[in-house]
Parts: structure tokens; sequence; C-alpha cells
């Protein structure tokens, strides 16, 4: 059984190799004059400090959107397409305080709260699917077919064989977004209004002179100047030596469905966590189920430690993986079953993890100007905006005062790395 405080947005299952604190973590004016006094490489009125963010993530986008509305030049470089991982394949189920008691407590509240002042910035309702949600836990015994007779505290759509469901979030605690929509509104937002310029190409190494970063070197040769770097890779910041020479990232490979119900209007918005226990036996799963304001329907689940590979678009789901999560969808609604529900999406990605289940938000020991924000895990898009404007303020001022961000510092693991 869950608890609101130690539940996350993605549970996991088999999760031998899952840390177990996967499961216990789930309006700036624009001011292009910055005082003299920023602790490094202040800008002056002519020359507006330049940031390179590596990642088009949600957490680099978040980080750019800032950036650039604090009055640095963004340039952010994406290997791929914004929002092509985790970022734009999540459930995007954000919660006040999942994390209260943790070291994310702080991060989660802020970034809830900057979540919803961005949506009636960017018309978040009608952009990118931002809406509070009442949030369920429910246990579902696949094979049992019909919801128990008097179980009313469980929405009637959800018509499958659920029981004791509880209410673990309402609409003042717990909201949603679609990530990827929310991602890519944000990035729009801060090309056109903000200046900042999208690169495509892939970050090969970064150019550092006398211990300071003043570059970065794309695949083909192109280099980019820069007075700082943030590194917001997700689990590909594991593939940089300057990184995996201090501390491990590693990618959990999490699957997912998109369903389009044929009577979407019979949908209402509820978050669904699920105890699930499979016909065959086994310990039971824990999928989740998000209906979108879209009128879709998204489950996620089945989550475990894989590599990755160097291009996002190589990610795939495992058939079996996929399969299970339309019996889970079946289970949970018959509107969700095969006929009455069309498959828009089979497809995962990977969650990015760190030894210690905190994110590393901050400057990387012995390089100035280069900052690393990732391992955010199952609450990255909650986080993406407290982090980006955290990092935001830590480049352009030295510090950041929205969050407290010495908890993330990556110096935390100096000295700790074997071998
Ligand atoms: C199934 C699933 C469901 C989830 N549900 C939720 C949820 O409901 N709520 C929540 O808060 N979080 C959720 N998460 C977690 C969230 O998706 C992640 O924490 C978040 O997306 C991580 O963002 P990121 O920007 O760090 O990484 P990513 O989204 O992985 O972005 C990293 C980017 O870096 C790019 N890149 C990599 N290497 C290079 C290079 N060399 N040069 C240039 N670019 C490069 C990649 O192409 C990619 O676009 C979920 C995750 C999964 C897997």
């Amino acid at each position: 059984m869950r608890h609101m405080a130690v539940a996350s947005p993605l549970l996991t299952s088999p999760p031998p190799t899952v840390s177990p604190f996967l499961r216990q973590t789930r309006s700036y004016k624009r001011t292009f004059i910055r005082s003299s006094s920023s602790a490094s490489s202040p800008m002056d009125l002519h020359h507006p400090k330049r940031v390179v963010v590596c990642g088009g993530g949600v957490i680099g986008v978040c980080t750019a959107y800032f950036l650039a509305k604090s009055g640095a030049a963004v340039t952010l470089v994406e290997k791929s397409s914004v929002a092509c991982a985790a970022s734009g394949k999540a459930g995007g189920f954000l919660a006040l305080d999942w994390c209260d008691g943790g070291p994310l407590s702080s991060l989660a509240r802020a970034s809830f709260n900057l979540h919803r002042s961005l949506a009636q910035e960017l018309d978040g309702p009608n952009s990118y699917g931002y809406r509070s949600l009442t949030t369920l836990s429910l246990t579902v015994t696949e094979s049992q077919s019909s919801k128990p007779s008097g179980n009313s505290a469980s929405p009637s759509w959800v018509d499958g064989p659920g029981r004791s469901p509880r209410t673990i979030g309402t609409t003042e605690t717990t909201a949603q977004v679609h990530p990827q929509l929310f991602t890519r509104t944000l990035i729009s937002k801060a090309a056109e209004d903000y200046g900042v310029d999208v690169v495509i190409g892939k970050l090969e190494h970064l150019g550092v002179d006398n211990g300071r970063v003043n570059s970065v070197v794309l695949e083909g040769g192109r280099v980019i100047d820069s007075d700082a770097v943030v590194l917001a890779l997700g689990p590909w910041c594991g593939k940089f030596e300057l990184l995996s020479s201090l501390f491990r990232v590693y990618g959990i490979k999490a699957h997912s469905i998109v369903l389009e119900p044929k009577e979407p209007e019979a949908i209402t918005p509820h978050a669904l966590f699920l105890s699930y226990y499979p016909s065959q036996g086994g310990k039971p799963l824990d999928p989740e189920v998000y209906p979108r304001p879209t009128g879709e329907v998204y489950v996620c689940g089945m989550s475990a430690e894989a590599e990755i590979p160097d291009d996002p678009e190589q990610i795939v789901g495992n058939p079996e993986s996929i399969e299970v999560l339309k019996r889970v969808a079946s289970s949970v609604s018959s509107h969700l079953r095969e006929g009455e529900a069309q498959v828009k999406a089979e497809q995962a990605c990977f969650l990015p993890c760190t030894d210690d289940g905190v994110p590393v938000i901050g400057e990387v020991p012995g390089v100035k100007g280069c900052y690393v924000a990732t391992g955010h895990n199952c609450w990255g898009i909650l986080n993406g905006p407290a982090t980006g404007a955290a990092v935001s303020e830590l480049v352009l001022d030295g510090k950041a005062s929205i969050v407290d961000l010495s908890r993330f510092s990556p110096a935390r693991f100096v000295g700790l790395k074997k071998g």
C-alpha cells in the first residue's frame, strides 16, 4: 500500500535494481541589465551573458526559458528534437506535497506553484492540458471481472474489478500537464519572446580554458562560444566523462501506452495509482492511469534498469511490457478495452536516476561556469520549472533564491567515486 508522502508518479515493477528512493521521492521580471554584483561573469548593458543549455528535455527547456527571460543570450542544443525522450513520453502528473519529508520537498512545492503560474501566463489549460485532478489509489485483481457492488468512491468509468479506492490527492494538491506539449510550448515562447536560439546538434565536448568553460563543441566540429554551459542531458549525462567520473547517472526504462477511447466524455479527471495483481500471480505491479483533457488516456509502468541507446529515437518498448499495460487498461475500464479504445502510442523512455535518488543540480566542481541539472527520476515534469528557475539564478546571480540548491550540489560526490 502506498502513502501520499512516499508515493511516486511512476511506480515500478519488478524493481530489484531500482533504488528505494525511486518510490520515495515523486513572475520573473525581464531584466536585461543585471547588476554588476552578479557573482560570475556579470552581464553588462551590451553583452548579456551567453549561456549554452545542452539537452532539450523539460529540464533544459525550463532552464533556457528562465535564463532567457532574465536577460541571458541563450542557445539550446538538442541532439534530436525537443521533448523527444522522457519529457515527451512521461505522464505529466504533478503533486504539491508527495515529496514532503524528503530532500525534494521544497523543490517540489516551489515547482508545483510555478506550474500554476506558468499555466496562467502561457494559457496552460489550452496550450498543454494543464488541469487539476483528483487522484485515487485502487487495488485491481486481473482475474476478477466486474466492479464490486457498492463501490461508489471510484468514478463510473472505472468499472473493472477495482477495490478499496482511496483519495490520495485532491484538486488542490494534484494536477497534470501534457509533458510534450508543455515542454514544446515553453521552448516556443522562449524562442519567440526571449530570443532563445534552438540548435539541433549533438554535444561532443566542452571547451575549457584555465579551469573555466568557454565553449561547446558539437559533432561535426561546430563551436559555440559561451560564458556558461548547463548540461541537462537527462540519463545521457552519464555518457560524459566529466560527470561520470564524479557520480553515476543511469537510466530506468519505463513503458507507456496512450489510448483514445471512443467515448472520451465518459472519462473524468481522475488519476489512478494501482496495485495490480496479474492473473498469473506474482508480485503486484504498480501502473498508473492518467486521463488527459485531450480525451486520451495514458497508462504507464513496467520498468527496470537498462542500457540507454545513444540515439533517443532508437528507444522502443518491450512487446511483453506493452501487452501488460494493455491488460491493465482493459481491467480498469470497459472504455479502455480493445474495440472501445484505439491505441495511439506504445512507447518507452528512460528515467534519469542517481545512486542516492536525489537530483544533481549545481556547478560542476573543478570547471567554472559549467553547471549540471539531471537525476530527476520520476519527478522531472513536476520539478522542471523550479529547477530551471533556480539554475537560472545560480548561473546569473551566483545563488538560487527560489530553492536552496545545496542539497542537490554535485560537490556532494567529491571523493566518493571508487574506481
Ligand atoms: C514512463 C514515465 C512516466 C513519467 N511520468 C512522470 C510524471 O507523471 N510526472 C513527473 O514529474 N515526471 C514523470 N516522469 C519523469 C520525467 O519524465 C523525467 O524526470 C524528465 O522528463 C527528465 O527530463 P530531462 O530533461 O532531465 O531528460 P530527457 O527528457 O531525457 O531529456 C534529455 C535530452 O537531452 C538530449 N541529449 C542527450 N544527449 C545529448 C547530446 N550529446 N547533445 C545534445 N542533446 C542531447 C536528448 O535527446 C533529450 O532530448 C516520467 C518518466 C517516465 C519514463
